[in-house]
């Protein structure tokens, strides 16, 4: 029998963290590498952010807390729900985890029992299906193709629902194909989820500040109040404030839920990193206006990356409404062979001879469970895309 728990045979580890990983190693080792595989915004963590960090320190803010928060960001927290999403919690009603990893486990792990599904609209972000298992749930995996504009429709979601069905996890803009539900095609669903009440919603709205041209973003509990009581609202700092390695990440829910969260994380971590709660409080109560500037940065660099890859004979990219990444489609590339011989047969290929050959790190579309495609992480500098899309392009020309 083997030493290591049978849970791992059902997971596999983050390829997104593994992309990551491989492209530092073989920057490390001297090669000239383009890193477009972690979503992690290149911008730095903004100043009085940073600072209210420093002072936690300075001011000795450095012993445990509340194992889910500081009462002044779970105040912080309640503000910005009723600022920006409309939406009225209490601080009992709120989580603070170290990252949305950890909140999203967190209630996987309080709620899932053998034999519960949980329903995953694909392409969906790497973590979500293997989270389920862990927790010890099923995956139910809804596909919305491109032509779907990688959106489930409500069809979809209403045959997948079963008895069993305990959680639908909703990503809205969409990691990773920055697709963004509008206010109508949430409502769509958040109709099917009415004729289901057994049914809830974890949504992930990390990506809620990075929405470009005429898209706004909402999420389920403002578009049907009716859904609050069975709606875990999640979100982060990590991606809007440049927070990556602060690792704080949030939730609003109800109150039993929150407290069966807290338990996990009490007999788990115990509280986010003390320096970096007081740096979200900042975050979240400083000034706002930087997002909108970082959020017009993203959209010229969405708009290059898109313009480059529909460029490429083979490549279908569509323009996604939010969030930093594409998903470009490579259906006209599968068969070809590279210089060398290798058949792109998957998009894992694919990858790893663009990798090889012109040393650009991007994530196969097989670990988002829609292929033939791969991600590009496009927060990064517009020289290192422009560069990044030549040498794609080059590769892709020299496949025959
Ligand atoms: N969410 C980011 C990504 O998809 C960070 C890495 C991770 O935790 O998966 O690249």
């Amino acid at each position: 029998m083997s030493f290591l728990s049978a849970t791992l045979d059902r997971v596999k580890p983050s390829p997104t963290i593994a992309v990551t990983t491989k492209a530092a190693e073989l920057k490390s080792a001297g090669r000239d590498i383009i890193a477009l595989g972690a979503g992690e915004p290149d911008f730095d963590t903004p100043e009085n952010i940073a600072k209210a960090g420093q002072q936690a320190i300075a001011d000795g803010k450095t012993r445990y807390t509340a194992p889910d928060g500081i009462p002044e960001l779970k105040q912080a927290i309640c503000d910005k729900f009723q600022r920006e999403n409309g939406l009225t919690y209490t601080p009992k009603q709120i989580s603070v985890g170290t990252g949305g990893k950890q909140i999203l486990y967190n209630a996987l792990m309080a709620t899932l029992n053998p034999g519960d599904e949980v329903i995953i609209p694909a392409p969906y972000w790497v973590s979500y299906p293997d989270m389920v298992l862990l927790a010890g749930g099923e995956p139910v995996v809804v596909e919305a193709t491109l032509e779907q504009d990688f959106k489930m429709s409500p069809d979809a979601l209403e045959a997948a629902i079963t008895p069993n069905t305990k959680w639908l996890i909703f990503n809205s803009p969409s990691n990773p194909t920055g697709a963004g539900y509008s206010w109508d095609e949430l409502k769509a669903l958040t109709d099917v989820l009415m004729r289901h009440p057994h049914v809830w919603v974890m949504t992930d709205d990390m990506y809620e500040h990075l929405a470009y041209d005429d898209f706004t973003f909402c999420t389920p509990a403002q578009v049907e109040p009716a859904l609050y009581d069975r709606t875990l609202t999640t979100n982060g700092v990590s991606k809007a404030y440049a927070m990556t390695g602060w690792r704080i990440g949030y939730a609003g829910g109800p109150e039993h839920l929150i407290a069966a969260m807290r338990k996990i994380q009490s007999q788990s971590t115990s509280n986010p990193s003390s320096i970096s709660q007081w740096a979200a409080v900042e975050a979240l109560n400083g000034p706002q206006d930087f997002l909108a500037e970082r959020a017009d940065a993203f959209k010229r660099r969405r708009n290059l990356v898109v313009d480059a890859m529909n460029a490429i004979d083979g490549i279908t990219c569509p323009t996604p409404e939010g969030a930093f990444y594409v998903y470009p489609s490579i259906k006209g590339l599968i068969g070809k062979s590279t210089p060398g011989g290798t058949v792109i047969d998957t998009d894992e290929t694919f990858v790893s001879e663009l990798l090889e050959t012109e040393g650009v790190a991007v994530v196969f579309g097989a670990a988002f469970g829609l292929s033939p495609n791969f991600r590009i992480s496009y927060a990064t500098s517009d020289a290192a895309l422009i560069e990044a899309c030549a040498r794609i392009s080059r590769f892709c020309n020299a496949l025959q």
